[in-house]
């Protein structure tokens, strides 16, 4: 048997689609439609292609974006007076910072200055705090969310799994960790110390490997059946490599999302998903997903 490949390209432009029907909803009922702020700090080329793929995917659901680019010299306190101008312009439905952020800038002090009823990524500590509480969080980090939304649409049973996430990251492993345990998963997270990796992966019903290292998880990590979901993205010789060895791993899983192709393009699709959310709740509305976690 080899596993079912999940297309992420599929169910993100199915999500990207439901945004906009939501979006133009909104408008006809004579609601603004959201609007996004973004500040790319500096010249890094990769994120200026993540950036410029968030314009466009905003522009297509309906959903306004505009663009805020200090220069890569900029001080921490300057980065901190522009998200405070951001915070208070009324207009502003969502906001985030484009990370990494170059060295100079505190990225900590940056994220905590982007209001918890504005942070379009998730990762503002109320944010967080609001996930690992239970307490139904409006918006969550992007990539998690998109984890959670695969597995869901895939059809994959979550509650009463036994779930290993490796990686532990605040951006991927820690919140998408919280939305296992509130999906009611039983729910183990590994990292660079833990101990036996291989054997305590292959307890898992869904394993996600969020580590970075290409090709780390090969099919003694993999119980028979399993939903494996590759969030690793590494370029290797300019091409793009997850954590799975999908060669040996698609004969012993149940489920397999592919790289490229699997969890890369959810990221962009929650973070609409989310600008939307901000945008209903400041206009008093339920987002029609719900809240997340
Ligand atoms: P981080 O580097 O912040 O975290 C990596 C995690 O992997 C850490 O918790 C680390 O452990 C753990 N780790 C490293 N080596 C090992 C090992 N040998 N055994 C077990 N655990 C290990 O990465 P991110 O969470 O930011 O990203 C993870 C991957 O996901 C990257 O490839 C990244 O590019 C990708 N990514 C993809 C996205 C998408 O949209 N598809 C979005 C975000 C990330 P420790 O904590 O002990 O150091």
């Amino acid at each position: 048997m080899s596993a079912t490949i999940i297309d992420g390209r599929a169910v993100a432009a199915d999500l990207r689609a439901e945004i906009a029907a939501e979006v133009a909803t909104m408008a006809a009922s004579g609601l603004a439609a959201p609007h996004l702020g973004v500040v790319l700090c500096g010249d890094d080329p990769a994120s200026a292609t993540y950036v410029r793929n968030k314009g466009r995917a905003a522009a297509r659901a309906g959903i306004r974006f505009t663009l805020h680019t200090p220069s890569g010299s900029a001080s921490t306190e300057e980065i901190l007076d522009l998200c405070g101008r951001m915070s208070e312009d009324p207009d502003i439905d969502g906001m985030l910072v484009q990370l990494p952020l170059p060295r100079q800038i505190d990225t900590a002090r940056v994220l905590e200055a982007v209001p918890a009823d504005r942070d379009a990524d998730g990762f503002h500590p109320q944010n967080l705090g609001r996930l690992a509480a239970g307490a139904g969080a409006t918006v969550v980090p992007g990539t998690p969310l998109g984890c959670m939304e695969l597995l869901r649409r895939a059809g994959v049973p979550i509650s009463g799994a036994r779930a290993v996430v490796v990686g532990r990251s605040v951006i991927v492993g820690r919140p998408l960790a919280l939305l296992l345990v509130n999906a009611d998963a039983t729910v183990t997270v590994c990292h660079s110390r833990t101990r036996d990796l291989a054997e305590v992966c292959r307890e898992a019903d869904i394993l996600v490997a969020a580590i970075g290292r290409p090709g780390m998880i090969t099919a003694d990590f993999v119980k028979p059946g399993a939903a494996v979901i590759d969030v690793g993205t590494t370029p290797v010789d300019g091409r793009v490599r997850g954590d799975v060895d999908r060669e040996q791993v698609e004969p012993v899983a149940g489920w397999l999302t592919p790289v490229p192709g699997g969890v890369g393009p959810m990221t962009i699709a929650m973070l609409l998903r989310n600008t939307l959310a901000l945008a209903r709740a400041r206009r008093g509305e339920p987002s029609a997903a719900g809240p997340h976690g």
